[in-house]
């Protein structure tokens, strides 16, 4: 029997690939050699670049750069701070979605005025989905606004019980939601700061067991997995100012199918998290020749020494996991 599984390539909604502005960090090259090599055959990068992908033309300008960098597909997110409505009607058919921050982030781009919220979903007349950055009880407003204008509305990095109840609720209500969790919370806890130190800063936070054990608990019940990949040089997060976000994009797909290994999902769950979700809350179309072909069962060690990533470093550095990515097909 072949030992081989080919899966359809994973389609990864969230990633900071930093360019322009912070290359670096990582660009659309090495960025997407990184996606490829972890068996990543799309990636959606979010507008929260150095300029901020505020306005038609910066967007047009950022097109551009990943059209000539790019490795593999890819789509990008609108921004906003609600001051540039007027730009939305232009941009609906070069985007994937819009991405707005109601927590805090890196960079100011945060929407904490309720009246510039309520009119930022009125205004996106468009079905594309609305993707929140809404820690705790901030998921709550989001989601009645969504619901008062009958937005789609897709939660990022859901990590702790109380945010994913109030996705998981919604859902039962009928309303066009869904979220995504990160590996970082599927596979590590607030526990292993002590161990990584500035590496482990993240935004939202590493959660506790708890949370982590009530993410794995209802993994049938959440759409998608997203490496929220926020690379940093190991120098900018071995000083004393706070980088938030880590890489992510060679280890999703081997931290997956270490947890398919243990049993604790399924290969279906990767395919359905991974790809099917991602194409149908997003309604985009990926080539079916894009394929990734993996060895389940082969056992190695993450090392930074053989990542792709500018930024050089994993939180994963020195774990070992079973599944390694063989081979990968992408179509453009
Ligand atoms: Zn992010």
């Amino acid at each position: 029997m072949n030992k081989y599984i080919k899966l359809p390539g994973l389609i990864d909604i969230h990633v900071h690939l930093r360019d322009p502005g912070q290359t670096h960090k990582e660009d659309f090259h090495s960025g997407s050699v990184a996606a490829l090599a972890g068996g990543i055959t799309t990636v959606f990068d979010m507008p929260n670049n150095l300029k901020p992908v505020f306005t038609k033309h910066v967007l047009e300008e950022k097109l551009e750069i990943a059209a000539q960098k790019s490795a593999c597909n890819f789509g990008l997110y609108f921004g906003t701070n609600g001051e540039n409505i007027s730009e939305f009607e232009g941009i609906y058919d070069k985007v994937v979605g819009l991405k707005v921050y109601l927590s805090e982030t890196t960079g100011k781009y945060t929407v904490t005025d309720e009246e510039k919220i309520q009119k930022i979903f009125a205004s996106w007349i468009c079905p594309k989905p609305i993707v929140v950055h809404a820690e705790g009880k901030k998921a709550d407003l989001a989601i009645k606004y969504a619901r008062d204008f009958k937005r789609k509305l897709h939660v990022a990095h859901v990590s702790t019980a109380e945010e994913l109840d109030q996705v998981l609720e919604a859902k039962k209500s009928g309303m066009p939601i869904s979220c995504e969790v990160t590996p970082h919370h599927l596979f590590l806890t607030d526990k292993d700061l002590d161990r990584l130190k500035g590496y482990g800063l993240v935004k939202p936070p590493l959660a506790t067991r708890k949370d982590q054990d009530y993410l794995w608990a209802h993994i049938n019940e959440i759409d998608c997995v997203a490496s929220d990949h926020a690379p940093h040089t190991m120098e900018e997060k071995e000083s004393d100012t706070k980088y938030f976000g880590m890489p992510g994009l060679e280890t999703l797909l081997p931290l997956l199918l270490t947890a398919v290994h243990e049993g604790r999902m399924c290969m279906d769950d990767i395919v359905r998290m991974t790809n099917t979700n991602p194409q149908r809350i997003f309604d985009f179309k990926q080539n079916e020749g894009n394929i990734v072909e993996v060895d389940p069962e082969f056992e190695f060690e993450i090392k930074n020494e053989n990542l792709k990533t500018k930024s050089g470093w994993s939180p994963f550095e020195g774990k070992t996991l079973n599944g390694k990515i063989t081979n990968v097909q992408v179509k453009l």
